[in-house]
């Protein structure tokens, strides 16, 4: 039964990237050459692999490389390969359906917009599909190496919907994916456009490209790239281009990279390293389930894709190749968690990034571009590679309110450049976004008294103070909490100058409030709001208390303290209110006010609203419009 022609229809998503492929990346289509032939290398390192164990599925006259094959006359462009092949089921998995989680959400921010799109669909990464911008109709014959001739498969589709599949003869494993050029696109059946574009794109693939025109006078195969896989020459005899097509090849992005490293290790552990860092983030950045790591080979022979363990998670984004000497070529990814070159090797290689990091960070813009796409990443690194922590400090970029804007643009030593001799703190504020953080009640003080505050809005940066703590002996303080040290106090509004008034306003207030605050204080750092909640040294911050318990995690109860402006003319009416009732609407009221202002969900808002509209309406205003 499965040996017979079948009709399949894509995955939805297929379809959707078909349609949308087509139409965004047409002004680059010429990119679809580097796609095929890029699979058709990889399938011949997947062979040279899998023969490392099964040895007799590589003949020793059998020379591993891609073929091109063009046809003027009958409009086609075939790309054949001797590598891996697929198998049946293989080819429709892998040419009708994309594994790839997250797919359907990301094809939902197309917009129809071209430019939009190609730059989406660039960090989608694009791949086999590319053929349909060029084509009308994709024939691939495949046989999986290790099965039977009678095994191979022919699939078929023009791009709309469906895909045939059934089984033919095929004398050799491998594959060939032949595409029926679109009318007006018979420029890809011409042998000197294809020429350059093998030499633009796949010069530096490790397998002989040849070109063969079909039908014409000049039949015989000619290679016509270099043949040499990239990393293994020379920095200098590597020119920029060569560098961003293979990371093009490497990483299938349509965009440069915004930086790469390529390096010899040599002594007792010997290797090379090539890295990239991207210029967009991929997709699926967030998914932390999703493949990452560098493509590892051995003594040249391809090992695997994704070796996660060259590098820390928080450097996920980096792509590129490691090429070790010494590893045993019949290594596992098991073999490489327990392998003691490993952790020397990944320190050196996270080093690396690091560096270039630093590199990109002397551009302020190029800068800017990357913390945008990865900052939030990196930020992780601080709570998971002690290690480099200074190193990551000094890359971490900060909104302020320096900036007046929301930018994280700021440096840890941009602040401490602006700061006073006598401050030897920094002082942040945690806040669910930058509207919240810049009229937090809680940096009125430092505002209006010209010190600089963090504005932490990023999910991690409750995380990333807690594990940075200081920075070149200023230590980290979170505006927000009860003991709030200023540099020179004296001109503060202190609990100093308290006169027995205010002390006994602010016992009152405590009474009425004693279930739901845990003490209440004259404040010293407010200037323009009534009050505002902090949290004691010991408790959790209220930021990170709303993140976990959205995460589903159980916390135990702990109440703020309340911090009163005693000069503030609503708390002036609240030491006036003589009318019991009155008194608590109003301290519940303060308090509420002072929640909501730093992001706070009130418990039982419409209790809040009654006890205002009641408090407003009693108020003595309304007499004038009987
Ligand atoms: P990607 O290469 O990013 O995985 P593609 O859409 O280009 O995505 O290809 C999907 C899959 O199809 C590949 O991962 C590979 O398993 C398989 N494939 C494509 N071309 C070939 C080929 N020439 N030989 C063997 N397998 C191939």
């Amino acid at each position: 039964m499965s040996k017979q022609r079948e009709t399949l229809g894509f995955q939805t998503e297929v379809r959707q990237l078909l349609q949308l492929m087509i139409h965004s990346l047409y002004s680059n289509k010429e990119i679809f050459l580097r796609e095929m032939i890029s699979n058709a290398s990889d399938a011949a390192d997947k062979l040279r692999f899998e023969a490392l164990a099964n040895p007799e599925l590589l003949t020793d006259d059998t020379d591993l490389g891609v073929g091109i094959e063009i046809n003027k006359e009958q409009r086609t462009l075939s790309v054949v390969d001797n590598g891996i092949g697929m198998s049946r089921d293989e080819l429709i998995d892998n040419l009708g359906t994309i594994a790839k989680s997250g797919t359907a959400e990301f094809l939902q921010q197309m917009t129809g917009d071209k430019q939009h799109d190609a730059h989406l669909i660039g960090q989608f990464g694009v791949g086999f599909y590319s053929a349909f911008i060029v084509a009308d109709k994709v024939t691939v014959e495949s046989r999986r190496a290790g099965l039977e001739a009678d095994a191979a498969v022919r699939w078929e589709s023009d791009g709309k919907g469906e895909f045939t599949i059934e089984n033919i003869d095929r004398a050799e494993c491998g594959t060939r994916v032949t595409l029926h050029l679109k009318k007006d696109e018979s420029e890809f059946a011409e042998s000197f456009r294809i020429e350059s574009l093998i030499r633009k794109y796949s010069d530096h693939i490790g397998f002989p490209v040849s070109l063969t025109e079909i039908g014409g006078e000049d039949t015989a195969a000619k290679v016509v790239n270099s043949a040499t896989a990239l990393w293994t020459r020379s920095r200098t005899d590597v020119s920029e281009d060569e560098y961003k097509e293979f990371y093009k090849h490497l990483s299938h992005d349509f965009a440069d990279p915004l930086i790469w490293s390529h390096n010899r290790v040599e002594g007792k552990r010997e290797y090379t390293s090539l890295l990239y860092i991207p210029s967009a983030a991929p997709f699926d950045l967030w998914n932390r389930e999703k493949p990452r790591g560098l493509k590892l080979y051995v003594q040249r022979v391809f090992i695997m894709d994704d070796a996660e363990q060259f590098l820390p998670l928080y450097l996920r984004f980096v792509k590129g190749v490691v090429d070790s000497s010494d590893l045993p070529l019949n290594i596992s990814r098991e073999m490489l968690q327990k392998n003691p070159d490993l952790t020397a090797m990944r320190s050196a290689l996270t080093r690396r990034v690091l560096d270039m990091l630093k590199k990109i960070a002397a551009d302020e813009d190029e800068y800017r571009q990357f913390w945008g796409e990865f900052g939030q990443v990196l930020k992780e690194g601080l709570v998971e590679d002690h290690a480099n922590k200074d190193k990551l400090a000094k890359l971490l970029r900060f909104a302020t309110t320096h900036n007046g804007n929301e930018t994280q643009n700021q440096s840890l030593d941009n602040y401490l450049e602006r700061t006073e001799k006598e401050q030897d703190k920094i002082y942040y504020i945690l806040a669910e976004n930058y509207a919240t953080a810049i009229a937090s009640p809680h940096i009125e003080q430092l505002r209006s008294r010209g010190i600089e505050v963090l504005l932490l809005t990023d999910r991690i940066d409750a995380w990333l103070v807690d594990s940075l703590a200081e920075y070149e002996g200023n230590v980290l303080v979170d505006v927000a909490r009860e003991t709030l040290d200023l540099p020179d106090d004296s001109d503060d509004k202190g609990r100093d100058k308290l006169n027995d008034d205010h002390k006994k306003l602010l016992k009152k207030i405590h009474g009425v409030l004693k279930e739901r605050v845990e003490s209440v204080n004259a404040s010293r750092r407010l200037v323009e709001s009534s009050a505002c909640v902090v949290a004691g040294e010991q408790d959790i911050n209220p930021q990170l208390r709303r993140m976990l318990e959205a995460s589903g995690q159980e916390l135990p109860d702990s109440k703020p303290i309340l911090e009163i402006n005693v000069e503030h003319p609503l708390v002036i009416r609240l030491s006036g209110e003589d009318d019991d009732g009155r008194f608590d609407a109003l301290s519940n009221i303060v308090l509420d006010h002072a929640l909501l202002a730093e992001g706070a969900q009130l418990e039982n808002p419409a209790e809040y609203v009654q006890r205002m509209t009641e408090y407003l309406l009693n108020l003595d205003i309304g007499a004038d419009h009987e």
